[in-house]
């Protein structure tokens, strides 16, 4: 049976964790909180007492942590130190590049096989075992990581070599931040115009507007039933999450000397967002500043 050691158990990690038993591997769970590795053992997987417990004997370890420092303290001294060599290790966690490129080095120069593997698709698709999964890793070793996240993905795409994988999330989660503001404008201008936004949604998603924030995620309560919209935007992608992607997008954009002005605006937006009280409720939210209304009490509609 193959043994995958599983490290960061919490909101993405549990569902992601209880996917890999479900297919009927030997998950031996950890974090450091308690309650989230009593969940995974709820959900089949077998309670470590430590990293170290976790990876002694795995043929996989999967990490994910909130941040770019906890995955290199963990990788430097934990994983690294107590995993076989045989061992194919994969970060999911959204973390920079710089990060992903140093800990594959680690790895590489210690003889392990590693991946940056960061996924797309939230909570929801992370219980459901059909996340969006962005890899980079050595040509060689793809096959073998692929097979380890299989039970947690809807669709693997090697992005390139390592800190690929981290490139492609950011890239992608700076379209998605851009694109929900742009969303969420024309939908507060929508109403400002005396335009039905439910009316708009359905002119603009037949249209040249339509993109996944309008006709997947829409931040107007109604047109879309699943989106955090119908939910006084509760669960889904954190404000703060999005935030911290769009930082690790600029910062990157500066190292690499390239031009993001929107996805900098973004930043600022959701920033203010977050210090207005925004930062736990879903992205979507931005809607309600935009529109001018108080951020934790009223619901849009
Ligand atoms: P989370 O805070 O719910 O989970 C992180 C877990 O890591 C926590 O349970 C924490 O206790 C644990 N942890 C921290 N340091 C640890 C250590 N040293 N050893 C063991 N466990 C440790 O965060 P999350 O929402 O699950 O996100 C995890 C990663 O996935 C982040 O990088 C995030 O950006 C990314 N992500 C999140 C979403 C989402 O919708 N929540 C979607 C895509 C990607």
């Amino acid at each position: 049976m193959t043994r995958v050691a599983f490290i960061g158990l919490g909101n993405m990690g549990g569902g992601m964790a209880a996917n890999q038993a479900k297919a009927g591997r030997e998950v031996m769970a950890f974090d450091l909180s308690a309650d989230a590795v009593e969940r995974a053992a709820a959900a089949g997987c077998v309670k470590a007492a430590s990293v170290a417990d976790a990876v002694k004997d795995a043929d996989a370890v999967v990490t994910m942590l909130p941040a770019g420092p906890h995955v290199r303290q963990v990788y430097a001294e934990h994983i690294l130190p107590n995993a076989p060599k045989s061992a194919v290790l994969v970060d999911s966690s959204t973390i920079d590049v710089e990060s992903a490129r140093a800990v594959a080095a680690q790895a590489k120069a210690a003889g392990f096989r590693f991946a940056d593997a960061p996924v797309s698709g939230g909570t929801a698709a992370a219980d459901a075992g059909t996340l969006a999964f962005m890899v980079g890793c050595d040509e060689a070793d793809f096959a073998a990581v692929e097979e380890i996240i299989k039970p947690m993905s809807r669709v693997t795409f090697r992005a390139g070599d390592h800190g690929a994988g981290q490139a492609a999330k950011i890239c992608n989660n700076m379209v998605l931040g851009i694109s929900m503001i742009g969303v969420c404008e024309a939908l507060a201008l929508a109403e400002k115009l005396g335009l039905d936004p439910a009316k708009f949604f359905e002119i603009s998603s037949q249209s040249s507007g339509q993109c996944w924030s309008l006709t997947s995620y829409c931040p107007w309560p109604g047109p879309v039933p699943a989106a955090p919209s119908n939910r006084n935007y509760e669960g889904g992608f954190a404000t703060a999450m999005m935030l911290k992607d769009l930082k690790l997008a600029q910062e990157a954009a500066a190292k690499a000397g390239a031009a993001t002005p929107l996805g900098a605006t973004a930043e600022g937006l959701y920033a203010l967002f977050d210090r207005l009280g925004g930062g736990g409720r879903d992205f979507s939210a931005i809607l309600e500043m935009l529109r001018g209304n108080v951020v934790n009490s009223t619901r849009a509609g």
